[in-house]
């Protein structure tokens, strides 16, 4: 195992996934060191109250429209705290597809990073929402793995203005991280209110 220690999160992933390909294909002797790498994916899960673009992690993300050009709510509060280097720099992006994320330096900002999502907005359930919303969360972990960021805090990915029921978003979100094999070491999970933080509670 220490030969995967010290190694970059890509090139950890790739060795991961062809051990696991060896491991399927029946070679007893690579089965055996397959265990002790996946154990080491798993992120600690916390919950924070208050106001994400206070927090000192090494990545924030953003829940945003797909033109990534800022919002209201929680997009509006990091533009505003990031400055105006971060407007400057997400317009070379050309937008962001709902379920996928982009990342850009925090600027201003305590953390480094922000790793910019697009959530899906609510209209039932049946029009993809849940697949959506966690992959946010999946590709939030990827942008975080491909810049090394292992502290990661999420806002409450389309519960404002988007209107997903906080219960069942914070049940995906909290599912979608558990699930996803990442080098991140800590996800926080932000509330803005009570029932998001009661939500969230709940879960961990
Ligand atoms: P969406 O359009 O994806 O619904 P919103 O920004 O409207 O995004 O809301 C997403 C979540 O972010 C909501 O739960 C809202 O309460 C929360 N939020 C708003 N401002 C902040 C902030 N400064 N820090 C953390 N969470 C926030």
């Amino acid at each position: 195992m220490e030969v995967f220690g010290n190694i970059g999160g890509v090139v950890r992933r790739v060795l991961v996934n062809m051990v696991r390909a060896v491991a399927r294909r029946g070679a007893s002797s690579v089965t055996s060191i397959v265990l002790p790498v996946v154990e080491t994916q798993s992120p600690e899960l916390n919950l924070f109250m208050g106001d994400i673009t206070e927090l000192d992690v090494d990545a924030i993300v953003n829940a945003a429209n797909t033109s990534l050009l800022g919002g209201g709510g929680v997009d509006g509060a990091i533009h505003r705290a990031a400055g105006p280097e971060l407007l400057e720099y997400c317009r070379t992006l050309g937008g962001c597809a709902t379920g996928q994320a982009k990342v850009t330096p925090g600027f201003n900002l305590p953390a480094r990073w922000v790793i910019h999502t697009v959530g899906p907005v609510w209209r039932g359930g049946t029009s993809g929402e849940p697949e959506l919303l966690a992959s946010c969360y999946r590709e939030s972990l990827a942008r975080a793995d491909e810049v090394g960021a292992e502290t990661v805090a999420f806002p409450g990915i389309s519960t404002g203005v988007y209107g997903y029921p906080i219960e069942a978003a914070a049940a995906i979100a909290v599912e979608a991280v558990r699930a996803t094999l990442t080098d991140v070491t800590e996800v926080r999970f932000v509330a803005f209110n009570r029932a998001t933080h009661d939500a969230y509670a709940e879960l961990l």
